[in-house]
This record gives structure tokens, C-alpha cells and sequence, in this order.
């Protein structure tokens, strides 16, 4: 059925990412996971593929598109089972919006035409061992020193951390300040005091969560993005892109997840009929078919809202914990139908499973979420 709200165009580059991926990363994936993850290569055929900074502007040499098109994106990624071993990858693009919102003309310039071909990648070092949720509360300080910033702190749990080639480190001007001490500055990642490696974790095991220290980190002055005291206002500003990026890979990997059961149950015999036939497995697929459709009408329509600047940030939230938690009943249920098979890390359900439970925590806890909804129940009394 045709979705609502997307354009020809839009449909074009979902099929461009679905072939994209279906020949550069399915094949792929028993070499990612031998190196440890996805390589450069892989990042420059995504450039060359067109699926990179789609809303980098003409004058920078890309598209001008609307966010929708990394929706797509994202859906496309989580559909493709692999990621769940991959990991974030391509959604890294999420920081590209803060250098084409609140970039200089110089940044734009140095950076946004790498990003388009895949030869930058990027990374977005915000949380801190002792600062998650309460991102306020970050330790890591930058200290304007004639012309430069002195980096020095911690980051943990960072999207492609180990290996992006550009960082934008949210770190403390001001560090008498909570929000208002806080500023985005960008690190090249071979800057010298930068040390980083990747974090072993449940899901992604081929994927890059990274651990980050600046150790007296020597920037220019010119690698502030916006003004001194500004990173909550930038980090506000691509709320709402992150969960619709998210909710899209929770769609896309809960319709693959269905998909690959729909098949399995098909095909396997179990007191000499199929699984499919018990009554029960029935209902239970048409639990998960409905949990998908609802979730793909709840995101189409916040894209759509999106575009008219009309989605709510309370909207925003409520749609990543629809599609989060959606995402994990959903595999849940799946991997109950396969059985032991479910569980045999050989199945891609298995890791799919496993990845699924990030997206519960990551970019705000579910628990977050239902903090910024209640918030929006204030208003409605
Ligand atoms: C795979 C992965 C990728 C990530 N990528 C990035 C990245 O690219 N950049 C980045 O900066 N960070 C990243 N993060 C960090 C992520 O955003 C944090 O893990 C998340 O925000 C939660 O913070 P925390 O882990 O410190 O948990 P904590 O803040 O310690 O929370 C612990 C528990 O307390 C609960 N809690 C906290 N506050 C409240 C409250 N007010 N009310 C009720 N319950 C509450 C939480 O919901 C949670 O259950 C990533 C994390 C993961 C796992």
C-alpha cells in the first residue's frame, strides 16, 4: 500500500537505499563483522550512492532535501537485518543538521562536502560516564585560551565514537553553568589528546559505541558552532529528527522481523503441521502486523506534521516511545516463534532482538520520554 505523505522522490531514494543496502551491506556483513564493523569503503559508496546528507543545500553542492529522506533512510537501515549486528552507521547524519542549521559558512565549507561523498564521517559526544540523562550535569570542559579552546573530559556510549573522523564535542565554556555553561566545538578526530576505543555491548557487536577522553585537547576558536552557551538550543533543535530517524529504524526492523517469521513458521513442521497453522502463532502475527501498521500511520503522520513545522516536541516523544517499545513486543514475539532457533546467534532474529533493546535507552531513556509527555499533559488541563 502506498504510504501517505511521501513524494516520488521519496520513494525513489527508498528504493535506491533498499537496493543499496541489499547489495552493499547484506553481502557484506560476514567481512564487517570479521574487521569489527562497517569500513570506509562502505561509507563512500553510500556517498556515491546519493544517500548521504540529503539536506545539505545546493550551494554546499548537495540536494536541499527535507529531513523525510533519512527517515527512509533509517527505515531502510533497520529493515536490513544486518545493522543489527552494525549497528547506527548511516544515521550519523543526524549530525549534519547541526552544521547545516548552526554551522558558519566556513565549517559548511570545510566539512559538508566530505560528508556528502562519505569520506567524513561524524559522531555526536554528548553523554559522559556521570551524565546521561541529566546531560547537564557534563564534567568535560573547554577553556578558551587566546585563540584556542583546551579540551579535557570524558565521553561514553558514542554513536561511531570509535571511528568518526569528526566529533562535535558538547563540553563546558562555562563550567559555573548547568545548560547555559554548555557549547557544540569541533574536534577533528586525529586532533592530538584525543584517545578513544570502541565499548563491547549487547547488540551491535560489530557496531561503534565508543569511549572518548580529551586529555588537553588544543582547538581553534573557530570550531565553536552558534555562540559560547549554546548547545542546548542546537542539541534542541535536531530533537525531533533524532526520533523520527529512530522510530523509522524501529519500523523498518520490526516489518524485517515479521517478514523472516512469516517464512520461518511457513516452513516449519511441528506435530506434523506447519507452525503458521497453530492458532496461536496466527494471532500472534496479527498482533505484530497490527503493531506495525499503527506505528507506520503514527510515523507517517509526524513526518508529515514535521515538514508543516506542526509536530509538538511531546508528539516527538511519544512517537519514540510508541515505536521503541513497539519494536521490542514485536521481536519478542518473533523470536518466541521460532523457538530455540530463535535464540542461535547464526539467526539474524536473535541479534535483531538484541538491537531492538537499545532503542529503548538510547537518545532518552523510554522513561525520558514519558518525562517530556507528562510535561505536555500540563498544558491540557
Ligand atoms: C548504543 C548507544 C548509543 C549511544 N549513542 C550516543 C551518542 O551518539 N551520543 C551521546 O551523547 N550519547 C549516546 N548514548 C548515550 C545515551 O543517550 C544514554 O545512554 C541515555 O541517554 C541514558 O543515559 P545513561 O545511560 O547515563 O542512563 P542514566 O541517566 O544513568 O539512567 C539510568 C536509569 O534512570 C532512569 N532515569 C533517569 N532520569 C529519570 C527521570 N527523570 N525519571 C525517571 N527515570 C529516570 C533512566 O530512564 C534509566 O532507566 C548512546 C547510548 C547507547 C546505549
Amino acid at each position: 500500500m502506498a504510504r501517505i505523505g511521501y513524494s516520488d522522490e521519496h520513494e525513489q531514494f527508498r528504493r535506491t537505499a533498499r537496493a543499496f543496502f541489499d547489495r552493499e551491506h547484506e553481502p557484506q556483513l560476514k567481512k564487517f563483522e570479521a574487521a569489527g564493523g562497517i569500513d570506509k569503503d562502505f561509507w563512500r559508496r553510500a556517498g556515491q550512492a546519493g544517500l548521504l546528507g540529503a539536506c545539505i543545500p545546493e550551494e554546499y553542492g548537495g540536494a536541499g532535501g527535507d529531513f523525510t529522506f533519512n527517515v527512509i533512510l533509517a527505515e531502510e537501515l533497520g529493515r536490513t537485518p544486518g545493522s543489527a549486528t552494525t549497528g547506527s552507521s548511516l544515521m550519523a547524519d543526524i549530525a549534519t543538521y547541526i552544521l547545516v542549521l548552526h554551522g558558519d559558512d566556513a565549517q559548511k565549507q570545510r566539512y559538508l562536502p566530505g560528508i556528502l561523498a562519505g569520506e567524513i564521517s561524524q559522531a555526536m559526544p554528548l553523554t559522559e560516564p556521570d551524565a546521561g540523562s541529566d546531560a547537564t550535569a557534563i564534567k568535560t570542559t573547554a577553556i578558551r585560551d587566546g585563540d584556542d579552546y583546551v579540551i579535557s573530559g570524558e565521553k561514553y556510549f558514542i554513536s561511531n565514537g570509535a571511528g568518526a573522523d569528526v566529533l562535535y564535542v558538547v563540553a563546558k565554556t562555562d563550567p559555573s553553568q548547568r545548560g547555559r555553561g554548555m557549547s557544540v566545538i569541533i574536534v577533528d578526530a586525529d586532533t592530538p589528546g584525543v584517545a578513544r576505543h570502541k565499548i563491547p555491548m549487547m547488540g551491535w557487536a560489530h557496531g561503534d559505541t565508543g569511549a572518548l577522553s580529551f586529555d588537553d585537547v588544543r582547538v581553534p576558536v573557530s570550531n565553536l558552532i552558534g555562540r559560547e552557551g549554546m548547545a542546548m538550543k542546537i542539541l534542541m533543535d535536531t530533537f525531533l529528527e533524532d526520533r523520527l530517524q529512530i522510530a523509522g529504524r524501529c519500523l523498518g526492523a520490526a516489518s524485517a522481523a515479521l517478514d523472516l517469521t512469516l517464512a520461518y513458521v511457513k516452513s516449519r513442521m511441528v506435530s506434523g503441521q506447519r507452525v503458521f497453522d497453530f492458532q496461536n502463532t496466527q494471532f500472534v502475527l496479527a498482533e505484530c502486523r497490527t503493531d506495525i501498521a499503527v506505528t507506520e500511520s503514527f510515523l507517517d503522520s509526524c513526518v508529515v506534521k514535521f515538514r508543516d513545522k506542526a509536530l509538538s516536541f511531546d508528539e516527538g516523544a511519544m512517537l519514540k516511545l510508541w515505536a521503541t517499545e513497539m519494536e521490542g513486543r514485536v521481536l519478542d514475539k518473533c523470536v518466541q516463534l521460532f523457538g530455540g532457533a530463535g535464540l542461535m546467534d547464526e539467526n539474524p532474529i536473535s541479534r535483531m532482538y538484541t538491537a531492538a533493546r537499545i532503542q529503548r535507552v538510547y537518545a532518552g531513556t523510554s522513561e525520558l520520554q514519558k518525562v517530556a509527555i507528562a510535561k505536555g499533559l500540563e498544558a491540557l488541563a
